[in-house]
């Protein structure tokens, strides 16, 4: 089970806690998953690294992104420093599971 997972049951989360929270799949086999609860600045963000494969987990301040952004955070890879942007999805809804 995922840090997110644990996290989602730790504090008894349902989609409407949940300010932000999405899944990507990226190049090369990577993905990124991010939560962020409601009420709390802070990315959750849980990853495979497109670059190196490293499986990694970070928490980062999540700040509001201007409307022009089409970038809405980066994750650093913490094994090769690679910058995993999570981009915004224009025009659809994000998948919620
Ligand atoms: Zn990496």
């Amino acid at each position: 089970m995922g840090k997110i997972d644990e996290i989602i049951k730790e504090k008894g989360l349902t989609p409407k806690d949940c300010e932000y929270h999405t899944r990507r799949l990226l190049e090369n086999d990577g993905k990124i998953r991010v939560l962020v609860i409601k009420g709390i600045p802070v990315a959750y963000a849980e990853y495979k690294c497109p670059k190196c494969g490293h499986e990694g987990y970070s928490e980062q301040e999540y700040k509001k992104v201007s409307k022009a952004s089409k970038i809405r955070l980066r994750v650093e890879c913490e094994k090769c420093h690679l910058n995993i942007k999570v981009d915004k999805l224009k025009g659809k809804k994000e998948k919620k599971k």
